[in-house]
């Protein structure tokens, strides 16, 4: 099965989060959120949004969606800020306690992000974070350079795209990306096998003309008729159902 990972924006709707000269944390959130998920998923990495647009939902019930997202992963996107605007500048990455695959997770999205020119201050307990408190799996929130320090703005803007990249990878390299072989196996439904090609294509033609799907493969020798191929079994297993309660003799094979 493939890995699944929970992004979530930070912040969202009424509450912007930390804002510099009009530039609102939500938003750079929300922007970054999406990219790092689109990487993902072209990694085969199952991908679940706690919000893809501009809505509030509280830490609680982000916690409790991940949980019951069933996923391997929560990473939270966040930018920083101090109390005096250009003082701080910097990545960091806050975990419930430094243990354990969050440790290693915060240490590899922080060496990544800190390769784009980011200061990097390291990994933050932060036990009394809802979402990092609250979330059953590993879980970490990465705040993605200070949003009110010019400096990072401009590394932010400038090298976006390379920040989700850096993000993305730092969780692939923690827990792998899902296009291996494995993933790209189809479960094929084969209908009959025969040592004469005739006999394949009257198979192949009696399908057809009850709107199956059919092709003819040449393997081992044999002519196979096969109805379909599926990246899910599921759908496998239900094609060879309603063939099969048609009396067809099926098999599915990967
Ligand atoms: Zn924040």
């Amino acid at each position: 099965m493939a890995n699944r990972v929970v992004i979530d924006a930070g912040h969202g709707g009424y509450d912007a989060g930390a804002s510099y000269q009009g530039r609102k944390e939500k938003d750079d959130n929300l922007n970054l959120a999406l990219k790092v998920g689109e990487i993902l998923l072209k990694n085969c990495i199952d991908v679940r949004y706690t919000r893809t647009d501009d809505v509030y939902d509280s830490p609680y019930e982000k916690a409790v969606f991940a949980n019951n997202s069933g996923a391997d992963l929560f990473v939270s996107i966040h930018r920083n800020a101090y109390l005096t605007p250009n003082t701080s500048r910097g990545i960091e990455t806050l975990v419930y306690n430094d243990e354990g695959i969050k440790a290693k997770l915060a240490r590899n999205i922080n060496s990544n992000l800190a390769k784009l020119g980011f200061d990097n201050r390291g990994v933050i307990e932060r036990p009394n974070l809802v979402v990092l408190k609250r979330t059953k799996m590993p879980a970490v929130l990465v705040e993605a350079g200070f949003i009110d320090n010019e400096e990072d703005n401009k590394l932010f803007d400038e090298k976006f795209d390379k920040i989700a990249d850096a993000i993305a990878m730092g969780i692939i390299d923690t827990i792998g990306g899902g296009c291996d072989e494995n993933e790209r196996k189809l479960y094929k439904v084969f209908v009959g096998a025969y040592n004469d090609r005739e006999d394949a294509d009257a198979l192949l033609d009696e399908l057809k003309g009850m709107g199956f799907p059919a092709y003819i493969m040449f393997e081992d020798g044999v002519y196979k008729v096969m109805s379909g191929a599926f990246a899910i079994l599921d759908n496998a297993v239900k094609m060879e159902e309603r063939l099969s309660s048609m009396g067809y003799n099926t098999y599915i094979t990967t």
